[in-house]
């Protein structure tokens, strides 16, 4: 957060708007948000003798999200699937804070307070 005047004090805050807000600041300054679904792919990898050439293919981690109409993925290393885990929760953490600080400004507005 800067330091700069907001153009709401802050003691003007509920208790809700305060918490929401502290919430979604400590997620952001802590960790990374990423937008997206993880999806599980299977593929064969074209070895003959592989296990995957009969029956199942080997499991593939990809993040999946839609930008501008178009659907754009990417693949998921073995060790970077927890933090992309993490960091996917995080944004659905960070988008449904700022939804509820989004709600009461429309509340704001609706019942005219400042
Ligand atoms: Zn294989």
């Amino acid at each position: 957060m800067s330091d700069k005047k907001s153009d709401i004090p802050r003691a003007g805050m509920s208790a809700a708007e305060r918490r929401a807000r502290s919430q979604l600041a400590q997620l952001l300054s802590q960790r990374g948000v990423m937008r997206g679904t993880l999806l599980v792919r299977t593929r064969r990898c074209g070895k003959s003798n592989c296990r995957c050439a009969r029956g199942e293919g080997h499991e593939s981690l990809f993040l999946v999200i839609s930008e501008n109409g178009r659907t754009r993925q990417l693949f998921v290393p073995k060790d970077w699937e927890s933090r992309v885990r993490r960091w996917v929760e995080d944004y659905h953490r960070a988008r449904d804070l700022l939804e509820e600080v989004s709600r009461i400004y429309w509340d704001k507005v609706h019942k005219r307070q400042s």
